[in-house]
């Protein structure tokens, strides 16, 4: 798997390749077993069923990280963040930050284009109640690192959505920047800031879950902010 990782030379054989991956025995088995039994809203649709690709433009100046797939959202839809609340919050305020052509993000195909963003996850397959284990973090960060590798020439700032992104986030550094990680971490936080000297920026954002959302921990103000200040730093106008 790491090899096949390595060897993806763009974006379109990346997303390719990742999507053919089992290498999680207890994921592999959950994703299918969710696009086998449905959720009843959606009992008439074709679930994906499988890991989930990036979205996003190649030459991408911002990237989110998220932590992985939703089962019902990116598992069924196949597109990562697409057919769920988090993305429709998170859409809504890419868009009026212009990063997105439109607000909604229902289904791959609904016409959907970002600009100067791309988005993927530190875990690729949904995992049960949204909790990876270390080890299944640990088996799909090649596919983090080498899609940042691919982004690198004009990547500069990086969106964590919640602690697991964040924490996510350190190993790149050392494999795909070739720099230490600082020691100790910076602690995640919504609007946390770290920079190095040569490696994106990284900006800590709550994650968009409905947790978050509906209780009002995360408003869309407070990601406008972000966005704002990713942008800013990015030098997207
Ligand atoms: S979580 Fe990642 S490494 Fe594991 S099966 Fe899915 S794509 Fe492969």
């Amino acid at each position: 798997m790491v090899a096949r990782a390595a060897r993806a030379t763009d974006l379109t054989d990346l997303d390719g390749a990742v999507s053919d991956c089992f290498a999680c025995p207890r994921l592999v088995a959950w994703r299918e077993q969710v696009a086998r039994t449905k959720r009843a809203a959606f009992r008439d649709q074709d679930y994906w069923g499988r890991p989930v690709p990036g979205f996003g433009p190649p030459d991408a100046r911002i990237a989110i990280l998220g932590l992985a797939p939703a089962a019902h959202g990116g598992n069924r839809t196949g597109r990562i963040f697409t057919g769920d609340r988090s993305g429709d919050v998170l859409f809504a305020a890419l868009h009026r930050a212009g990063l997105a052509n439109q607000p909604t993000s229902v289904a791959a195909g609904d016409g959907l284009a970002l600009r100067d963003v791309r988005i993927f996850s530190a875990v690729r397959c949904a995992p049960p109640d949204n909790k990876p284990t270390p080890a299944e973090r640990d088996t799909c960060a090649p596919w983090l690192h080498r899609e940042v590798a691919l982004i690198r020439p004009t990547l500069r700032v990086v969106v964590a959505l919640g602690a697991f992104a964040w924490a996510a986030w350190w190993p790149v550094l050392h494999r795909v920047y070739a720099i230490r990680p600082p020691s100790p971490r910076p602690v995640f936080g919504h609007a946390a800031h770290w920079s190095g000297t040569a490696a994106p920026t990284l900006l800590g954002c709550y994650h968009v879950s409905q947790q978050n959302t509906f209780t009002g921990r995360l408003t869309p103000g407070m990601l406008d902010d972000v966005f704002a200040r990713a942008k800013q730093l990015a030098g997207v106008d």
